[in-house]
């Protein structure tokens, strides 16, 4: 993550949902250097967030450090967390009064190959696959990014609480890249045991669809 680009579009994305208390002109205007503001403030610490899980990558259903660590900093940013749903799925909820329940959703996991980009926090990680096989471990798909996003996400929207009312339920999903932690934590009941999302958002290609595997 070398901007905070990845942060914005998250925010962006939830500008498109009637999350907002409204306002317009220059309290608009207001509104987004409260967020810049906040985002200078914390791009440090997520850049740091960042590393730390590029460098510790864990492969589908075993991401225990990066789904422990996810909830730590999301409980720290003051949403109420349950852990190991859905195996090592991680549901943060924050509620804000009356308004629509916003889902967003963070991959975890990582993929079976050699980092060799030769990067100072370059992964140097070798795990068990599910076939037992020894394999090299790298956040090639950015799920790295996916995490450090939603943290920063999550700490500038609890920072300006006062200007949306609703219920944020932010994930993180173990197993993307198997195809498997979506249902997962369908099955342990993310719908049904946590506040059920209005609009369902999710990185890049997967923007709208929501709870869906690549
Ligand atoms: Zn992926």
């Amino acid at each position: 993550m070398k901007s905070p680009s990845a942060l914005i579009v998250l925010i962006v994305m939830l500008a498109g949902t009637n999350l907002w208390a409204g306002g317009a002109g220059s309290s608009r205007k207001a509104f987004g250097a409260a967020i810049e503001n906040k985002i200078d403030i914390e791009i440090d610490s997520l850049l740091g967030l960042y590393k730390q899980i590029h460098a510790q990558p864990e492969l589908a259903f075993q991401e225990e450090k990066t789904a422990a660590r996810l909830a730590k900093e999301l409980r720290g940013a003051g949403f109420a967390v349950t852990e190991k749903v859905g195996g090592t799925g991680v549901v943060g909820v924050f509620k804000n009064g009356n308004g629509p329940t916003i889902l967003v959703r963070a991959d975890m996991d990582a993929l079976p190959i050699v980092e060799q980009t030769g990067l100072a926090y370059a992964s140097k990680m070798r795990l068990r696959d599910r076939d037992g096989l020894d394999v090299g471990v790298m956040h090639a798909c950015g799920h790295d990014m996916n995490v450090a996003s939603l943290v920063g996400t999550a700490r500038v929207m609890t920072h300006i609480k006062d200007r949306w009312k609703g219920t944020l339920v932010f994930i993180g999903q173990p197993a993307e890249e198997i195809g498997a932690g979506a249902k997962a934590m369908l099955d342990d009941g993310l719908l049904t045991k946590f506040p059920r999302p209005d609009f369902a958002l999710a990185k890049g290609e997967q923007v709208n669809r929501g709870l869906g595997d690549e």
